[in-house]
This record gives structure tokens, C-alpha cells and sequence, in this order.
């Protein structure tokens, strides 16, 4: 798998299990290839778990990170192991020394590693930075340890610094990003739970992504379902185009206008769409007030009102069908669409049927949240193009304060 020098950013993330527990930790590692995971992270606390990743390391789809803290035999025995990274923060392995140990056999065996820091545990003569700039304390940390990588002659490696915080998250991996020219792993660490960590993790990594910055990434998230961190992780890659991987569901945030169980029909949708691997995009509205709107570029959607609704594919009218119905005739649609080899295939009869349905159901006066947004955002366009964009005006005094 590589990691940076432009390969696609990887989605990694950590199995939950107690690693020497072959058959759960097996099952964990099939789930979260299965769920789209490029690589993943065991945690090797004991001398059984370095045993057990033999069997893991032959067995598994996918590359395994042997995750190792305090410890520098463990970590040798999971190079020997033949893990195929080893994860461990330098500052915690017992000095330079057994860093050395480590290096020497991770070279021997041409065995990458992924060194860093953690903001919860820098060193010493960091604490006064910590206290009085977090940031450049943890940047100046991940430099010192890649200079030691340096130093013992070794440049197999990713480096990570990890915080709690997603405004330092942001802010020292940016400036590390400046300083080294070794691909980063990125995550923003105890995230919380999967509501919560989720929208952390989306903005942290997300703003690092979108400037560039990150080779690998891992959304940590308080639950067991380890495959629940890798769709996450796969959410943020797709929404910044930077990878693809299956279907793409656009659905409208519905409001008083809708007069169809919505909720049900999305959830529905996004469930079936999991079946597809292509990447496929499918738009539900909840109405038809705005026409198919921004919906126009779909590859299927569906439009619905209290008893009819609309199937439509890159904004043509495709059929007219029951409102309970809407899903099953979507997926119908779909699935004919590959048999035919990516064709869509308008009945002339049934479009013109859809298109008088939707013009019915159309209403371009209508001020809707979508045209409200359009509208916004040509006010904001116009502004910026005004030649008196960007100055400032006084407020009237009587209102100054
Ligand atoms: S007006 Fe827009 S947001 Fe409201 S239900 Fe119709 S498509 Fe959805």
C-alpha cells in the first residue's frame, strides 16, 4: 500500500478486539477490508499478541500496523512477526538506543514505520513550550523525532502527531507539513463517540485534506464496529473528490413542502445502494416544487408528492410511478442501467408521462431552501464583483455602539 509521493490517501483504522483473540480480531480485520479499509492497526501490548500476529499478518486481505507503545522488544517481534508497519512514538520506547534496535531490523527487513507524537505525552524539555505554544511544541516534538530517524540513517517512515484539539490538529500539521518531506498520518485522536468524533474528525482532517496535506488518515471513534471509522474516513475522501468508492446519495433536507415519508425513503435507498460498488449518484427530493433543481446532474433520482412520484436520470424525466412504489422502481431503473452496460433507456411514452407529472407539480415562483440558496449565493457573487467590494463602511453613528 503506498503511502505519499501522490498515491490516494488511505483509509486506516484500528481493530477493537483483544488482538490475540484470533477469531475475533480476524473477523474485526475482514470486516473493515470489506467496509473499504486499505490498512489496518492491532494493538500489541503483550507477548501473545506479537505471537498472534503471524497468523493475522498471513491471513488478512489487507496490510497490518503492529501498534506498539513503551516496549522496543515487542516492536522487534512484530517486525520479525512480519507486520507489515510498526507504529511507535520514539519518545515512549526507552531512548535513542532502543530506537536504534528497532531501526536496525526494521531496515534489515525493509519494514516501514510510522513514528510520532502524541499530545498527551511530549517530552520533558517540551513541557514550558507545551504550556506556552502547544503547536509549536508538538511540531517541534515531530521534528526532533524525525531528525533521530535522520540521524540513524532511516527514511522508511510516516510521521503522525496527534491532539485532542482540531484547531491544533490543523495548525501543527500544516506547519509540519512546511518543515518535512515525509508523508503524514493524519487523525484527530479520542475523538469521541461516532456523532460527535465524526464531524471532529470531518473538519480537522477535512481542512488538511482540502489544503493537501495528509497521506493516510484514521477517524478515531468511541465504538467496536471498527468499519464504522473506515465509512466515516470514506465520507470525508468522497466528499472532497479525493477518492471514489461506491454510490453517492444526495438527499434534500426536506421542509414543509414534503408530503412523503422521506426519512424512510433516504434510509431505504442508502441501504440498497450499499449493494453497488460503482460510483453511482442518486438524488431523493422531497418534492417537485423545484423541478429536479440541483439535482439536475444525478446519474437517477427520485422526486415524490403525497400519491405520484418521479424516477429521473441527468434531469430527464424518466417515469411516473406510486409513491409507494418510488424505491423498488428506482432500484429497477438502476439495475437495468447496468445490464445495458451504463445505458439509459428513455420510453417515450412513460418520459412524457413523468414530465407532464412534473410540471404539475413544478412551481417556479416558489421560494424554496434551494432557490434561497441560489439567490444568496448570486447576491454574494454580484457583491464580490462590485467595484466597491472589500470596503468598509461606517456605521450610521446612532447606531455605532
Ligand atoms: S422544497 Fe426543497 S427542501 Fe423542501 S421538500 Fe422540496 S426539494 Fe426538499
Amino acid at each position: 500500500m503506498p503511502i505519499g509521493g501522490g498515491a490516494p490517501v488511505a483509509v486506516q483504522t484500528m481493530t477493537k478486539t483483544e488482538t490475540a483473540d484470533l477469531p475475533a480480531t480476524m473477523a474485526q480485520v475482514r470486516r473493515v477490508a470489506e467496509a473499504g479499509a486499505d490498512i489496518v492497526r492491532v494493538a500489541v501490548p503483550r507477548e501473545k499478541d506479537a505471537e498472534a500476529l503471524k497468523t493475522i499478518v498471513a491471513q488478512s486481505p489487507i496490510p497490518i500496523i503492529a501498534d506498539i507503545h513503551f516496549n522496543h522488544t515487542l516492536a522487534i517481534k512484530a517486525l520479525r512477526a512480519g507486520a507489515h508497519c510498526v507504529r511507535l512514538n520514539p519518545g515512549n520506547i526507552g531512548g535513542p538506543d532502543k530506537v536504534a534496535e528497532v531501526i536496525a531490523v526494521a531496515s534489515e527487513l525493509g519494514t516501514p514505520l510510522r513514528v510520532g507524537v502524541n499530545s498527551g505525552s511530549l517530552p520533558a524539555h517540551l513541557r514550558q513550550l507545551e504550556y506556552d505554544n502547544p503547536v509549536e511544541a508538538l511540531v517541534t516534538a515531530a521534528v526532533e523525532t524525525v531528525e533521530l530517524m535522520e540521524r540513524l540513517d532511516f527514511d522508511n517512515f510516516k510521521v503522525s502527531m496527534k491532539s485532542t484539539s482540531v484547531p491544533n490538529t490543523i495548525a501543527s500539521n500544516r506547519l509540519l507539513a512546511q518543515r518535512i518531506p515525509y508523508p503524514l498520518h493524519l487523525g484527530v485522536t479520542e475523538a469521541g463517540t461516532k456523532w460527535s468524533g465524526s464531524l471532529k474528525s470531518a473538519v480537522g482532517l477535512g481542512t488538511l485534506l482540502a489544503d493537501g496535506i495528509g497521506d493516510t488518515i484514521r477517524i478515531s471513534l468511541s465504538t467496536f464496529h471498527a468499519e464504522e471509522e473506515v465509512k466515516v474516513a470514506w465520507e470525508i475522501l468522497k466528499a472532497l473528490k479525493l477518492r471514489e468508492r461506491g454510490p453517492v446519495l444526495i438527499a434534500c433536507p426536506t421542509c414543509g413542502r414534503l408530503q412523503f415519508d422521506m426519512d424512510s425513503v433516504v434510509a431505504e435507498v442508502e441501504r440498497r445502494l450499499e449493494a453497488y460498488e460503482d460510483p453511482i449518484e442518486v438524488s431523493v427530493l422531497g418534492c417537485a416544487v423545484n423541478g429536479i433543481g440541483e439535482a439536475r446532474h444525478a446519474d437517477f433520482g427520485i422526486t415524490g408528492a403525497k400519491d405520484a412520484g418521479m424516477i429521473y436520470s441527468k434531469g430527464e424525466p424518466l417515469r411516473k410511478v406510486r409513491t409507494e412504489e418510488l424505491v423498488d422502481v428506482l432500484f429497477e431503473e438502476i439495475d437495468k442501467y447496468y445490464e445495458r452496460g451504463k445505458v439509459v433507456e428513455f420510453d417515450k411514452t412513460a418520459a412524457a408521462e413523468a414530465a407532464e407529472w412534473l410540471a404539475a407539480n413544478e412551481d417556479a415562483t416558489a421560494m424554496t431552501p434551494e432557490r434561497l440558496a441560489a439567490l444568496e449565493k448570486a447576491a454574494a457573487l454580484d457583491e464580490a464583483q462590485s467595484p466597491v467590494a472589500g470596503r468598509r463602511f461606517k456605521r450610521p453613528p446612532d447606531i455605532a455602539a
